[in-house]
């Protein structure tokens, strides 16, 4: 991607938004008429006016899915078909690549090349994958008696229900529909409120793409009207969550004063990264800690936010630390040099700051601490670290979502292992050394989903992406993902003998 930032700006500046719903393969305006702004954090300015659905608007594209699930046109479509519907989808998505890295940067202000070399082509590679691995699936036949033939199959559950946050837009709406489109479900989408324009524009592409009116509907609007609607839905199967661990525990709520959906959360983290002694390459770890941390401005559920460093190599590790934290102003996210971008909002940007002036009183400010502005505008938050922090300290047990990292010395493997299992969350969690059966021996024993040895964040579309605790039990990505969006189904044939 070679665009400057006047070519970003350029390319912004010509967008045209996608701002109605999307229901039965039609953008439409809610049923009340109301609309929401759309605000671009790194400006504070509104980029557009966006429909504001509600129940209403939610029951009218569930029964478009449903009525879709019904007659077939898609769930029983041949998986070949659906195959080569999805992959033109991804085909579309990385035509589209500027426009929706630009969607997606405007709305809650990541870096655009972050949003052009992550998001954009992650969207594309998991609509793919799902779409190639769709007609490779075999089901079962049960080892039964003379006579009998017992099939068991993965069939599509009906309508799909997902709810998503906005630290991701366009991959988190990915990472939910892809699978349930390609399993054979219909979707409704509801988008974060802060973040709608990519998810809008995402069902036009799959529209055009060729997946059939009313299988993939969007509807924007609140959590607590739009979310709230789908979640208690009574014609919902399945309800697909990520965002916070109390939101989570709503849709549970909901599915039980509802219908009994199943309900996937996948929710928030505190995901710790140990770093010991025997680490050769310090320098690498201080690079990939600082990812951890600062990438999407830490607004990433599984950021490895709390830092465990082995006591002897402590003030080396913070001063590493520190340079990269320093090297890494917030800038404008159209900029290409820009690495930190805008916090999504002022709620956010201020949440963040409460808890940094917390942390003043309880903790040594290492870097950073400031509000940031550009141009005197824009919600923007220096890359922070807070050193000698206490493992009870808030700043090293609450979710902070910015770039926001607490530092904790440990002495022993066995002190390490306790503190870093001492949370309500369980995502992921990182361990740095160059003794293997040390790395095996603490992996073994984090209560998380996701260990990634001397590195951060190992993600793929082939491997499971979800928590353990409160981090919540859903699973996005590879074909774990589709046990999500599926039932298991016995036919038992008696034949004559
Ligand atoms: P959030 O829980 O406030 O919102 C997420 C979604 O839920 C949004 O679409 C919102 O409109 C909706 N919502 C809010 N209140 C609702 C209600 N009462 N009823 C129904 N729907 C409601 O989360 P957020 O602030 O948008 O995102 C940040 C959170 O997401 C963090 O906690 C982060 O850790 C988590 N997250 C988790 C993962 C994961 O895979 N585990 C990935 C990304 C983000």
């Amino acid at each position: 991607m070679d665009l400057s930032f006047a070519d970003w700006q350029e390319a912004a500046a010509a967008l045209c938004f996608r701002t109605k719903a999307y229901i039965d393969g039609q953008f439409t305006d809610a049923a009340s008429g109301k609309t929401f702004a759309t605000i671009n954090p790194a400006t504070g300015e509104e980029i557009a006016q966006i429909a504001e659905c509600d129940a209403a608007d939610v029951d009218r594209a569930v029964k478009a899915a449903r009525a879709a699930f019904e007659d077939g046109r898609w769930s029983r479509m041949d998986p070949g078909g659906r195959r080569a519907v999805l992959l033109k989808l991804a085909e579309l998505i990385r035509e589209n690549l500027v426009e929706l890295a630009l969607l997606d940067s405007l709305d809650m202000g990541k870096p655009v090349t972050d949003a052009a070399t992550v998001d954009v082509p992650g969207s594309a590679h998991f609509f793919q994958w799902y779409a190639e691995a769709i007609d490779k699936l075999y089901d079962e036949v049960a080892p039964t008696g003379k006579g009998d033939l017992a099939l068991v199959r993965r069939v599509p559950l009906g309508v799909v229900g997902a709810v998503v946050p906005w630290n991701f837009p366009l991959d988190m709406a990915t990472w939910k529909s892809a699978a349930a489109l390609a399993a054979g479900n219909s979707v409704v989408l509801k988008p974060a409120e802060q973040s709608p324009l990519s998810a809008l524009r995402l069902a036009e592409l799959a529209s055009e793409a060729g997946v059939p009116p009313g299988v993939f509907n969007v509807v924007p609007g609140f959590g607590t009207t739009a979310g709230k609607a789908l979640g208690l839905h009574m014609d919902v199967d399945c309800l697909a969550f990520t965002g916070s661990t109390a939101v989570g525990k709503k849709f549970m709520e909901y599915s039980g004063q509802s219908n009994l959906k199943a309900v996937w959360p996948e929710t928030g983290g505190k995901s710790p990264n140990i770093v010991f002694a025997d680490c050769e390459d310090l320098e690498t770890a201080a690079d990939m800690a600082a990812f951890g941390i600062f990438f999407n401005g830490g607004q990433v559920c599984s950021a490895n936010s709390r830092l465990y460093v082995e006591r002897s190599i402590q003030d080396e590790f913070l001063a590493l630390l520190k340079a990269r934290a320093e090297a890494m102003a917030p800038g404008n996210p159209l900029d290409p040099a820009t690495r930190l971008g805008a916090i999504v909002d002022e709620k956010q940007t201020q949440s963040i700051m409460a808890r940094i002036a917390a942390a003043r009183e309880s903790a040594r400010l290492v870097s950073g601490g400031e509000r940031v502005t550009l141009a005197g505008k824009g919600c923007f938050v220096a890359p922070t670290v807070f050193g000698d922090v206490a493992q009870h300290d808030p700043i090293a047990t609450e979710e902070v979502f910015g770039p926001v990292l607490a530092v904790i010395p440990f002495d022993t493997e066995e002190e390490v292992i306790a503190m870093a299992n001492d949370s309500i969350y369980g995502l992921a969690a990182s361990v740095w050394t160059d003794n293997l059966s040390r790395a095996m021996r603490v992996s073994d024993r984090l209560h998380v989903g996701t260990v990634s040895v001397n590195t951060v964040d190992a993600l793929s579309a082939q491997t499971p992406f979800g928590g353990m605790k409160q981090s919540g039990f859903g699973r996005d990505l590879s074909l774990h993902s589709l046990d999500k969006y599926t039932a298991l189904k016995t036919t038992w044939i008696k034949y004559k003998l």
